[in-house]
């Protein structure tokens, strides 16, 4: 088992920005759990299978390959074999996944997986669950927070950039949504492990954060 770090937070609260810089910095790999979860959603947005549809999401299951890989120095996802990278950050993922995420099977496939990948290198991983569920004994346990209307602040300017196009209010009602299906959802719901140390971003920049979480992981390496 390699040196592990658990970064876990809601939508919008700057994980995916903050483990990427925290990663280069410290030379872990970093590990994008949202991503896989974001992979099946897209599946079965192709397969016009809805949450509902349990027998045909194991189907979905059972053949389903998911890669995180770099290339050219970039994190790249493949859904198999297929670059998802950009699709599976649009508005129609986006408002499905968290209902895909609350499933069991999707969950008791999708764990293990996740599990397997830091078993060999030094990681950062991030997600909702890692803390509490994937690796309960993670070297350091971060929990990263943020206010929801900050959240939606930055994912409606994330949004812009990208060229999507979707009001405030939108992104704020789609984060709301997020957060109460994850927050409530029985198994491996968001909250904050007992022994994660707490990180509120609402009023940091990225990189005052990222500066946070290294000192904070350096000081558990030594
Ligand atoms: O982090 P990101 O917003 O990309 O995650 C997409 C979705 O995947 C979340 O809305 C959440 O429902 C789900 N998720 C999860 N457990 C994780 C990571 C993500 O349930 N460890």
């Amino acid at each position: 088992m390699g040196f592990v770090v658990a970064l876990d937070g809601p939508a919008g609260s700057g994980k995916g920005t903050v483990t990427k810089k925290v990663a280069e910095i410290l030379n872990l790999v970093n590990i994008d759990t949202g991503a896989m979860y974001r992979c099946v959603a897209l599946e079965c947005i192709y397969n016009n299978i809805l949450p509902t549809e349990i027998d045909k999401i194991e189907k979905v299951l059972e053949k389903i390959d998911i890669k995180l890989e770099k290339k050219e120095g970039k994190q790249i996802v493949l859904l198999n074999g297929k670059d998802v990278t950009k699709e599976i950050r649009t508005p129609k993922v986006d408002d499905v996944v968290a209902k895909f995420a609350a499933i069991k099977q999707i969950r008791d496939k999708i764990t293990p997986m996740q599990q397997q990948m830091g078993k060999n290198s030094d990681i950062i991983m991030e997600g909702r669950d890692i803390g509490t569920v994937v690796f309960p004994n993670a070297d350091v346990k971060i929990f990263l927070d943020c206010s929801i209307e900050e959240r939606a602040n930055r994912r409606y300017k994330q949004n812009l950039e990208k060229g999507i196009q979707e009001t405030y209010e939108e992104v704020l009602e789609s984060i709301k949504q997020r957060h109460i299906l994850e927050t409530q959802r029985e198994i491996a719901p968001l909250k904050q492990a007992d022994d994660a140390i707490y990180v509120d971003s609402t009023n940091l920049t990225i990189e005052e954060v990222v500066e946070k979480i290294v000192k904070i992981i350096k000081e558990k390496r030594s």
